[in-house]
């Protein structure tokens, strides 16, 4: 039995939150969403931004025929998807001869990466290729297991959770071939070369070559076929994880380097590199009066050799540190200096060689082309119960990217009107620049007052931080310490805590330890190991480190890399480059497969999309081009059946008139119609489409 227009739609919801009736509401939002994830239509607009909820099973949505259904289509003519998503932007590209740019956020595990390799893929499929470029586009495909292997791993939310951002230009020459790309990479979670959490794993590499490595390499590189051997892959007590299978992934990565142009010489070297690693990290120390010592040579012996150095240099290196402020005095390091300077190490020489990895894929990918379409994955808003610096990063630069969304919107809204001839009215908005100086304002912003603490020699700590941070904007609307706050908040605070009131809500974030300690590490890392370590890794054979550690470095008498340059420096640079695309934002949700109303409220509310629904319906909620709303909807009014012969505006108007909209219910533009609220009709081609 076929069902109506309407009753469909009461099943699968609205295909775009902008005609919800009820849009201030958000119950009646996550009911929407919940209605649709029940039907596995995973993806829903809200204007032109995609929200989408994991369904965490593989739905037939992906195939061929799929990504022929969205090709060259209208947005709002077929279902939601991500495949729409790429086709616009891929259109606009190419009639607007303006580079794209697809912003996709959403806390771990949401699906954003599954999401890119979506796109890549669908342009690989969909495009026009052409011959001599399909060698850059199977790299373009295949850079993408390699950047996994080395930058991905096992986290309790995701068994194959990238630990870095990424930024990637897809290019296309003036045919609208993709050939090319580049990657950049920022923030790779170093830390966890020497830690993880439990039920965490080292980056995928590690595991792969223990497992997959054919006999002869493990024995060159001295390595055993077990990983709980190795002091850096037992923190999470995890080696092995269902979903991932090591031996086939080595495989797939080993092929996957050739193609990309990686010679057997590189790949010996880089795996030199990994191997030193792992035996870096089994570097076991002992402590003769108060000094510390290696206590056995195995390690030193494979170190020298994989790495190309001189094992007493090396020796002394991991024991020793240099005393910058008195010129060349060396002094002994005592066990706990050692094994930082030992970590430090690995963490720097690990860190290194993925962007030279990076760098290395770019080269192999560079193509001369024409326009481009860039994917960046950043991480949404995190507030986990215990909030440290790494969160305060991350949700900055969301507060960021809020504004420029803010920003974009309202611009692009301004452009259409004018473009169309209706008069714009101001959109109230709540505009949070008052949040984003609040963080970075020269001299009085909080990573100033961090930076300056970090500077200052003496007794700074997480707790001088905090008081110096309650002195300098404890007076801010939207910031609160322990000691500042009311009762109430006071509950629900720690000491240690202050709160940032974000445009998407407060979160508490912990100094404990957190905040200097990451500023240490930097400093430890530039004092004791930058020093001599590094000096160390500027005389290896190894061909990848020595174009990683450079020898100017060391004669450098720069300030240490502290947080606010090392942040600055990734965000601005995304930020810059973003500022003259057009973007399409693209919004994931996590889920565990199934509707949890509690976590699904939570990453609403933190992802901002109510907010974001109100800034796109505070002008015309509905707007179509004439001919094909007249097209959709003419069989609704006996004037416009079968056809309208006359102007194609007089015709909407005929139709709306008849549809019993009022004259200032809606306006009429130079192409389009604009309705304010829309009646519950528009909308439907999804359920049309979808009903059974
Ligand atoms: P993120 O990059 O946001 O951390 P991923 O893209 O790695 O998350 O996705 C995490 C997991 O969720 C994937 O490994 C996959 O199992 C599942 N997943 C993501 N997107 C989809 C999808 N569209 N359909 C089915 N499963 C998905
Ligand atoms: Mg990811």
């Amino acid at each position: 039995m076929m069902e109506s227009a309407l009753t469909a739609r009461d099943r699968v919801g609205v295909q775009d939150f902008v005609l919800l009736e009820n849009y201030t509401s958000e119950a009646a939002f996550i009911e929407n969403l919940r209605k649709r994830f029940k039907e596995n239509l995973i993806y829903t607009y809200i204007g032109s931004v995609l929200v989408s909820v994991n369904p965490y099973k593989d739905l037939e949505i992906y195939n061929k025929n799929h990504m022929e259904r969205y090709r060259g289509v209208n947005f709002y003519e077929v279902s939601p998807h991500i495949y729409a998503v790429g086709d616009n932007s891929y259109r606009s590209m190419r009639t607007e001869r303006k580079d794209q740019c697809i912003l996709i956020s959403g806390e771990s595990g949401a699906g954003k990466t599954e999401a890119s390799k979506k796109i890549l893929q669908y342009y690989a499929v969909t495009c026009p290729a052409s011959e001599q470029v399909q060698t850059v586009k199977d790299r373009l495909l295949q850079s993408n297991p390699v950047l996994e292997a080395f930058g991905n791993a096992k986290t309790l939310r995701n068994d194959n959770s990238s630990r870095f951002g990424k930024y990637m230009d897809i290019q296309f020459d003036f045919k609208g071939a993709p050939v090319g790309g580049h990657i950049i990479n920022y923030l790779l979670e170093k830390s966890r070369v020497v830690h993880q959490n439990h039920g965490e794993r080292n980056f995928h590499i590690f595991y792969q070559l223990i497992e997959g490595g054919e006999e002869d390499l493990l024995r060159r590189l001295g390595l055993e076929r077990n990983p709980q051997q190795y002091q850096y892959l037992v923190k999470g007590n995890c080696p092995k994880v269902s979903s991932i299978n090591d031996r086939s992934d080595w495989k797939t990565v080993r092929k996957a380097l050739t193609v990309i142009g990686f010679n057997e010489d590189d790949v010996e070297e880089l795996l030199n590199i990994i191997a030193s690693v792992l035996h870096l990290g089994n570097v076991q120390y002992g402590e003769e009066d108060g000094s510390a010592c290696i206590t056995s040579d195995t390690q030193i012996k494979y170190l020298a050799r994989l790495l190309g150095v001189n094992g007493t240099v090396l020796t002394e290196a991991l024991t020793h540190k240099k005393i910058i402020a008195k010129g060349e005095e060396v002094g002994p390091l005592n066990l706990e200096q050692a094994s930082s300077a030992r970590d430090a190490l690995s963490k720097a020489v690990y860190g290194r060689t993925f962007t030279w990895l990076v760098n290395k894929i770019n080269t192999s990918l560079t193509y001369t082309h024409y326009s481009v379409i860039g994917l960046l994955d950043i991480y949404g808003f995190e507030v986990f119960q215990h909030n440290s610096f790494e969160q305060f990063c991350i949700n900055y630069c969301n507060e960021k990217l809020q504004q420029l969304f803010i920003e974009l919107t309202l611009k692009s809204e301004q452009e259409e009107y004018e473009a169309e001839g209706i008069t714009w009215e101001p959109v109230q908005y709540f505009n949070n620049k008052i949040i984003c100086d609040l963080v970075e304002e020269k001299f009085k912003g909080i990573i100033s007052i961090l930076d300056e603490e970090c500077l200052r020699p003496g007794d700074a700590s997480d707790l001088t931080f905090l008081e110096k941070l309650a002195d300098t904007v404890g007076g801010h609307p939207h910031f609160v310490t322990h000691k500042l706050a009311d009762a109430k908040t006071r509950k629900v605070m720690g000491r240690e805590e202050f709160r940032l009131l974000h445009y998407a809500g407060e979160v508490n974030y912990n100094v404990n330890g957190v905040f200097l300690r990451c500023v240490k590490t930097v400093c430890v890392c530039v004092c004791v190991c930058v020093c001599v370590c590094l000096q160390v890794m500027c005389m290896s054979e190894n061909k990848i480190l020595n174009q990683c550690f450079d020898r100017e470095e060391l004669s450098d008498k720069k300030r240490p890399e502290t947080v606010r340059y090392v942040f600055f420096l990734m965000f601005f640079y995304v930020m810059k480059q973003l500022r003259f695309l057009r973007f399409t934002w693209c919004v994931f949700l996590s889920s565990s497969g199934r509707f949890d109303e509690v976590l699904i409220r939570h990453q609403v509310k933190y992802l901002g999309l109510m907010e974001n629904l109100r800034v796109r319906r505070a002008g015309f909620a509905y707007r179509r081009r004439y001919e094909v709303f007249l097209q959709r909807y003419k069989s609704l009014c006996p004037d416009t059946w079968p056809n309208w012969q006359g102007k194609l505006s007089d015709g909407v108007a005929t139709l709306v008139k008849h549809l019993g909209y009022k004259p200032e219910e809606y306006k009429l533009g130079r192409s389009k119609i604009f309705i304010r609220f829309p009646k519950t009709l528009f909308g439907t081609e999804e359920a049309l489409e979808t009903r059974k």
